[in-house]
């Protein structure tokens, strides 16, 4: 029998149109290839209700685009076979995105049955679909199938023929693309009718959309018919894509897929989906979202939690902080009174106790800022924050995808850059990629985070966590500045669009957060006890050798002598000589050493900056690793020290210090948080960028561009603050 009418099954990859197609049509079909083409086209019939039907079983493909011979195929037998009925093979278990593909067909205005099959798999996921109530919102009837076992399948006929039969052309959808490209597609009109050879086939608004879609067989096929009038839509596509460009950093593309997005939510929203198990969670998740996430309140309440955060960890860590550094003091005091003096015993005070505690001073602050960014983490709020800031970081010519690299840096504090750079991976334009792991490293990673809080805590002591906030805030600005920078500079650029995808909120379990806590602990602690005792210990020799020369080290010895015989009668007098001697001897021998030699060479530049020779040395320690910075400054300041039974702390001696004040604290803060990467990520820039030559910019760029801050600082603020 000749078949009366022709029905094309249409629908993205895996929805289950070939399981469909054998069902319908069994043994009574052919295989070929769409002519010219290797895409195989499967054709064959069947009867229903005595009427022989031909079915063409169509490529899977997820959009109606020319991104792809599929996606070209399908289109194309659409357009030029005008099947009766396009029946739209929709996998009910994923339901919103196998829409977007519909909403494509109802776009194009072709004659539409949707099955939406695989209704049993959706049903053990939970998920129940009202299809009486898809149909009168898509205005298409929509039939529930299960393609593998047929069920479904004849009433899916019935509903084929009825929509054949009415033999109505059904209107395209019109869907709002925003009022931007509305606009655009409004001024298009006049234009697009003048080409009439082209809107005999394809709807007029339809053929506008793919204009500014860039679509490039459209776009051939205007330009060749009509190549004056199609200069000047194809030129309004142009105006328009500049504007949503400057605007929102997007292509119309990407608005375009929105707004379909959007659409299908406002489909899919009102009732018709229900999920049993997830039901509650992603609701809850949603209407918390519509808070959290709110273009107002959204940063608002981000900054509220980020500070909360701060204020938890400062406050909450000052007490165990507090026991370390006793702890440190006494060990400190133990080894004094139980080893004789010499050389290895100023090794074990100086070079281990005090470079390896200053760094294990830090661990309970570090435990409590690493809690609580599992928190944010594992309660999935952490996605909500890289979703705020997207927009943020189109605009300094980075991408959405760079959220997260700058947060594992030290974005909320306490990261580290290299698996910060190792996360910038995940951007696919070089140049963005480029842009994000050059800056990376300026967030406040773990290991700045002690020196941070020890000046912190000594010259702006009242208000820790606000100015740890503060210098996050600092830190991403200028790593956001840098970038815009280095995007209209060296690495000038188009900007790439982004969709990300929210996870629903879970509450973190105990367990989750304990382990998180202690891995990244563990691993700063594992740091200490190696890397940071070796350089610390490197460090300590630095600054001990080559000691000081026979000649004055007799000539402080007579000098002791002296005063002990000349003030024999007066106590106090004695003690005082004693202990000035001792801190000017200590300090020639600091000098003397090659560290210090080092130090005072490079002071004649850093002293623009109010930065001294001692930081000098702790500063060249710290390329090696940051967190030696502060066990370089515990060695040089331990060493000047007057006498090892009275123990301070570094933070107080310090804050007591005539080289110190809050002006070159602060410099030094500006200089620490920006100049050179620490050697490891150094060697990771290297890696991911595949050249030595971005890393040795990073290394000049940044030290260059810190000490320039930190001078500015330094000079501004002693000419306002000092004397
Ligand atoms: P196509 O890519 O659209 O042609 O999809 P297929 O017809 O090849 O189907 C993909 C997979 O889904 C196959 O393993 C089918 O057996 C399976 N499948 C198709 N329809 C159903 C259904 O209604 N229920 C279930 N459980 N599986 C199905
Ligand atoms: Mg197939």
């Amino acid at each position: 029998m000749e078949p009366v009418l022709t029905i094309a099954l249409a629908g993205n990859p895996n929805a289950g149109k070939t399981t469909l197609f054998n069902h319908l049509t069994g043994a009574r079909q052919h295989v070929g290839n769409y002519p010219g083409i290797t895409v195989e086209q499967k054709e064959g019939c069947c009867l229903h209700q005595g009427k022989g039907v031909r079915v063409v079983d169509l490529p899977g493909t997820y959009s109606l685009t020319a991104y792809s011979v599929e996606e070209l195929v399908a289109r194309d037998f659409l357009i030029n076979q005008r099947p009766d009925v396009v029946v739209d093979v929709v996998d009910a278990s994923n339901l919103e995105r196998n829409l977007y593909l519909s909403c494509q067909f109802l776009e194009l205005g072709v004659p539409l049955v949707i099955a939406l099959n695989m209704i049993d798999v959706a049903e053990k996921r939970g998920v129940t679909i009202d299809a009486s109530a898809l149909s009168v919102r898509l205005g298409v009837p929509v039939v529930p199938i299960i393609a593998r076992s047929g069920k479904g399948v004849d009433q899916l006929l019935d509903a084929v023929l009825t929509v054949a039969t009415t033999n109505l052309q059904p209107q395209p959808v019109f869907l709002s693309y925003g009022a931007d490209l509305n606009q655009a597609l409004d001024d298009m009109m006049p234009d697009l009718a003048a080409c009439v050879e082209l809107t005999a086939v394809y709807p007029q608004r339809w053929l506008g959309v793919k204009l500014l879609e860039n679509d490039e067989q459209i776009v051939g096929k205007t330009l060749e018919t009509y190549p004056e009038v199609g200069r000047r839509l194809i030129a309004r596509g142009e105006t328009i894509g500049q504007h949503l460009q400057q605007t929102l950093g997007v292509y119309p593309e990407a608005v375009i897929a929105d707004h379909r997005y959007g659409y299908i939510k406002s489909i899919t929203h009102q009732g018709v989906v229900t999920r049993k198990f997830v039901a509650d969670r992603l609701y809850t998740s949603d209407k918390i979202d519509k808070v959290v996430t709110h273009r107002l309140l959204g940063p608002l309440i981000m900054a509220g939690v980020l500070f909360c955060l701060y204020t938890f960890t400062f406050s909450y860590s000052s007490v165990p902080v507090e026991w370390l550094a006793r702890l440190f003091a006494l060990i400190s005091k133990g080894v004094d009174l139980l080893l004789p003096d010499g050389p290895f015993k100023s090794m074990v005070i100086s070079g281990v106790v005090d470079g390896v505690g200053g760094v294990f001073g830090f661990v309970p602050i570090i435990m409590f800022m690493f809690f609580g960014i599992a928190v944010l983490e594992d309660s999935g709020y952490l996605a909500r924050v890289a979703f705020m800031m997207d927009r943020i970081f189109h605009f300094f010519g980075l991408h959405g995808s760079s959220v997260m690299p700058f947060i594992i840096s030290g974005g909320i504090a306490g990261g580290c850059a290299v698996p910060g750079v190792m996360a910038s991976r995940t951007l696919r334009s070089p140049k963005e990629r480029m842009a994000t792991l050059l800056t990376v490293p300026f967030m406040n990673c773990g290991a700045k985070l002690p020196i941070l809080t020890l000046l912190i805590g000594a010259f702006f002591s009242a208000h820790q966590a606000r100015y740890m906030f503060l210098s996050t805030l600092a830190a991403w600005f200028i790593a956001l500045c840098i970038a815009k920078i280095l995007r209209l500079t060296v690495l000038r650029g188009a900007s790439t669009p982004f969709v990300m995808e929210l996870p629903p909120y879970r509450f973190p379990t105990l367990k989750g957060l304990v382990i998180h806590t202690w891995e990244r602990t563990w691993q700063y602690m594992k740091k200490a006890g190696t890397v940071i005792l070796g350089i610390s210990i490197l460090v300590w020799a630095m600054m001990t050798y080559p000691q000081l020369p026979e000649t004055r080290a007799s000539h402080y010895e007579s000098l002791r002598q002296e005063a002990l015989r000349t003030m024999a009668e007066d106590e106090a007098g004695q003690t005082a000589a004693l202990a000035r001697i001792k801190t000017e001897e200590a300090q020639e021998r600091l000098r003397h050493s090659l560290g210090g030699r080092i130090g005072i060479a490079m002071e004649k530049v850093s002293q623009y900056a109010g930065i001294d020779w001692r930081t000098n040395i702790a500063l060249i320690g710290g390329f090696a690793a940051k967190e030696v910075i502060v066990s370089t400054l515990g060695t040089a300041y331990s060493l000047g020290q007057v006498d090892p039974k009275e123990a301070t702390s570094l933070k107080e001696r310090l804050s007591k210090d005539p080289d110190w004040n809050p002006v070159v604290a602060l410099a030094v803060l500006a200089f620490i948080m920006f100049y050179s990467p620490c050697f490891v990520t150094v060697i990771c820039i290297a890696k991911e960028s595949g050249s030595w030559k971005w890393a040795a910019f990073s290394i000049l760029f940044n030290t260059l561009f810190a000490f320039t801050l930190a001078v500015a600082i330094y000079q501004i603020g002693a000419l306002l603050y000092l004397r």
